[in-house]
């Protein structure tokens, strides 16, 4: 018999949501919940948006803040598996968190508007689940509504990301003459009836596209889905598990999130085809969630609300044994044993207590400041997870203290937000600025914010003359001294003491690598 361990490890399903705003991911997650039993929940998700949209108040982003800690991760049940959704911030907070995310997940869903098709956010956020090879579920959404033909953007998403499709379930019409889906594998029509809000879809479902029943309900349109799926099974991929788990083939689902249609479909599939926790690499050896004895890394630290406790939340991806409540772990990076006595979990809507949490799992533990973005814990082994990068921010920012006697503090402050992630730091070789990265406009707000509340100082930020960013290094020491040298006007140390190209312009950049064609230009960074 399987241990414990075992049958804990292979129900989990960890993913994430990626889409463009409004494509519908909040509404998604919404009805995964509805779905997954915590019904309780429709609703709370839009509430919180609703309240982010309404106030651009700080007080109110603290307080936001707060309550996305424990909407940042959402458990639930479903059939035999228990499904963890890392929420990733959407909207004007994007930033480095959503893409740090998106490396603790074992598996993502895209979702993408019927109407609009790949649009921008979604191609930088599937160019970061790339770097993993991470398996990726499509759902395309809005069906109600007019929108593209399905041809043409299964068309898109495989020119435009790079990612073959494979049709699971096909609309049957959309807009006002949308009727439903056809399930390929399981030859079954689902017919669509409108429902909103906390109740399932409870639509007819017709075995077999050759079933008179299905002429009877949808009239001339019976014809018009079979003819077209011949065309459709002839032109496209038929959906094969191995290329989906190598992150070389999506399947697509069609539905309308609003009213509870086609998730019901997804979420069928999802819990059997995506998958379970998969191994991770470490700078020393490869960490099987199997292994009996426990690790972890943490990949995201978020200000906790809870009045109780003014303190941080480090959030911790499982990767291997059980965790127990009250466990000693070893935090590698100070190589000190700490006791866990409260981690949190995020069961549904409740913030729990973890009792135990398994591979998949993602507890949050209370970080007084000494837990970092990217840090290990064990039981005891020295090891180091790699694959949480820091990407090449998009925006740049001098900070500018209003009361130079404060630039003492302004470092500390600025050292640590950097360790937690919140900002990245460039200091250049030639000159005394202090240069922040983001990739995420919100982020120099959160920065300025917590400069001032917790570092008591004042700074601004003014616009430089910094379009982008790269890591630089080279096998060869002496060219790399060469370069340090003849391009130190663009050169610059990162707060991890990294050497880090700043480019005034993309074409810059493009020139400096070709001048240089034995220095290696990284768009992202590795913790450490
Ligand atoms: P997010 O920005 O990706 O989280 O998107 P939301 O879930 O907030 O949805 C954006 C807008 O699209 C909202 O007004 C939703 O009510 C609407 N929406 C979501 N799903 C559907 C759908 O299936 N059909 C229609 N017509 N509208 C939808």
């Amino acid at each position: 018999m399987p241990s414990k361990h075992a049958t804990e490890t292979a129900r989990r399903r960890t993913f994430a949501i990626i889409s463009h705003p409004d494509a519908g991911k909040t509404t998604v997650t919404e009805k995964l919940l509805l779905y997954g039993g915590a019904i309780q929940l429709a609703g709370t998700v839009k509430g919180r948006k609703a309240a982010r949209h309404a106030t651009s108040d700080w007080m109110e982003l603290e307080k936001e803040r707060g309550i996305s800690v424990t909407s940042s991760v959402m458990q639930f049940p479903y059939k035999d598996c228990i499904v963890n959704l890392l929420d990733t911030p959407g909207h004007q907070d994007f930033s480095e968190d959503t893409y740090r995310t998106l490396t603790a997940v074992d598996s993502a869903l895209m979702v993408i508007d019927v109407a609009k098709g790949v649009e921008e956010r979604t191609i930088k956020l599937m160019e970061v689940c790339r770097l993993r090879d991470t398996p990726i579920m499509t759902f395309i959404n809005k069906l109600d509504r007019e929108g593209r033909e399905p041809i043409d953007l299964l068309d898109e998403v495989e020119r435009v990301l790079g990612i073959a499709c494979a049709p699971v379930t096909w609309p049957i019409g959309m807009g006002k003459r949308f009727k439903g889906v056809y399930h390929l594998a399981r030859d079954a029509v689902h017919l669509f009836s409108p429902t909103h809000g906390g109740k399932v879809q409870q639509g007819e479902i017709i075995q077999g596209l050759d079933n008179p029943r299905l002429d009877e309900v949808l009239g001339t349109q019976a014809a018009e889905l079979r003819e077209e799926l011949e065309l459709v099974m002839g032109a496209s991929h038929s959906f094969d598990a191995e290329a989906y788990l190598a992150g070389q083939q999506t399947p697509v689902f069609f539905g309308s999130a609003i009213n509870n249609f086609g998730i019901q479909e997804l979420l069928d599939d999802f819990v059997v085809y995506a998958p379970a926790p998969r191994s991770r690499a470490t700078q020393s050896r490869e960490i099987l969630p199997a292994e009996e004895s426990f690790s972890g890394f943490v990949f995201k630290i978020q200000a906790n609300m809870d009045p109780q406790h003014r303190d941080r939340i480090a959030f911790m991806r499982i990767c291997s044994g059980t965790f127990r409540k009250g466990a000693k772990l070893r935090h590698v990076r100070i190589a000190r044993d700490v006791r866990i006595a409260d981690a949190l979990t995020f069961m549904a809507s409740e913030r729990e207590h973890a009792e135990e949490a398994y591979p998949g799992d993602i507890i949050g533990l209370h970080n007084h400041g000494t837990i970092r973005i990217g840090d290990t814990f064990t039981e005891g082994e020295a090891l180091a997870f790699t694959g949480i990068p820091n990407f090449a921010p998009e925006l740049f920012r001098r900070a500018q203290l209003r009361d130079p006697l404060k630039m003492k503090q302004l470092q500390k402050g600025l050292q640590q937000l950097c360790e937690e992630g919140a900002t990245q730091l460039f200091k250049p070789l030639t000159n005394n600025d202090l240069i922040l990265g983001a990739v995420g406009i919100l982020q120099f707000d959160v920065v300025a914010h917590r400069l001032r509340h917790e570092y008591n100082v004042d700074a601004s930020f003014e616009t430089v003359n910094v379009q982008t960013a790269r890591w630089v290094s080279c096998a060869d020491e002496r060219k790399l001294e060469e370069f340090r040298e003849k391009a130190a006007a663009n050169l610059s140390i990162d707060h991890g003491g990294d050497l880090v190209y700043i480019a005034p312009t993309r074409v810059n950049l493009q020139m400096a690598q070709e001048r240089w064609p034995e220095i290696t230009f990284s768009a992202t960074r590795e913790h450490g």
